[in-house]
C-alpha cells in the first residue's frame, strides 16, 4: 500500500498521516484525486496537479478554543494565510499566489499543532512501506491516521513542547491498545482498517 502523510522534510514522524477524507489545499479530498499518477485532482474544473494535505478543522492547527464559540460552523472554517484569504483563494499550484490580493505566496497564519512549524515548511509525501522503514517512521498499525482516533489525535495535538515526545507517547498508547487487545478479532479488524486507509491510492 501507499502511505500518506503530511510531515517536515528529514523528520522522523508525521505530523499528520492522511486518510482518503483528508483534505488537498485545492478544497477537494484526497479521495477525489487520482490513484494513478496519486497526486492530480479529478474535481471537474479544478487545476489542482499536487495534492497538499490542508489542516480542516481547527484543532489541526491548535486552536481548541474556537469550536466552543456559538457561531462555529465546522464546514465554514478553513486554514488561512498572513493575507487573510483562506487557501481555497490561492492558486492550487506552483507558489500558491493569492486570487484575491497582491499575496504571491500562501503563508500559514497558523502552526502545525504537532511540531510548530509552518504549514509551507511541510511536505505531503506518499511512499511505500520499504520507504518508511528506512527512514524509520510507522508503519503497519502505527500508522493508524491520527483522525480516526480522536483521544489519540487530541493526545497528539495537544503535546506542543516537543513533537518527538508526542510521537513517542502515541507509539506507547498504540503499543497498549495492541497488547490489551486480547480478542484477536479486534486487532485483525483494526489492521484491516489501517491497510484500507492505506492502500486507497492504489487501485
Ligand atoms: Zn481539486
Ligand atoms: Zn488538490
Ligand atoms: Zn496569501
Ligand atoms: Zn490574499
Ligand atoms: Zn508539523
Amino acid at each position: 500500500g501507499v502511505y500518506v502523510s503530511w510531515r517536515c522534510p528529514n523528520q522522523k514522524w508525521d505530523c499528520q498521516r492522511v486518510a482518503s477524507f483528508s483534505k488537498c489545499f485545492c478544497g477537494h479530498s484526497l479521495q477525489q484525486h487520482d490513484s494513478g499518477s496519486r497526486t492530480l485532482c479529478k474535481y471537474p474544473n479544478c487545476s489542482c496537479k499536487h495534492f497538499a494535505w490542508v489542516p480542516s478543522n481547527p484543532e489541526e492547527v491548535g486552536e481548541f478554543w474556537l469550536r466552543r464559540r456559538k457561531d462555529f460552523k465546522e464546514n465554514q472554517w478553513r486554514a488561512k494565510c498572513k493575507c487573510k484569504h483562506s487557501h481555497e483563494e490561492h492558486d492550487a499550484n506552483g507558489n500558491h499566489k493569492c486570487t484575491k490580493c497582491s499575496c504571491p505566496c500562501f503563508q500559514s497564519n497558523f502552526l502545525c499543532a504537532a511540531c510548530d512549524r509552518r504549514w509551507e515548511e511541510h511536505e505531503t509525501f506518499f511512499e511505500n512501506v520499504s520507504e518508511r522503514r528506512e527512514n524509520g517512521l510507522a508503519t503497519g498499525i502505527y500508522f493508524l491516521p491520527f483522525s480516526e482516533i480522536p483521544s489519540l489525535r487530541n493526545m497528539v495535538l495537544t503535546g506542543k513542547d516537543d513533537g518527538d515526545v508526542s510521537y513517542i507517547k502515541l507509539q506507547s498508547k498504540l503499543n497498549a491498545l495492541t497488547a490489551t487487545a486480547a480478542d484477536s478479532k479486534k486487532v485483525n479488524a483494526a489492521t484491516k482498517n489501517t491497510s484500507l486507509s492505506t492502500t486507497m491510492m492504489t487501485s
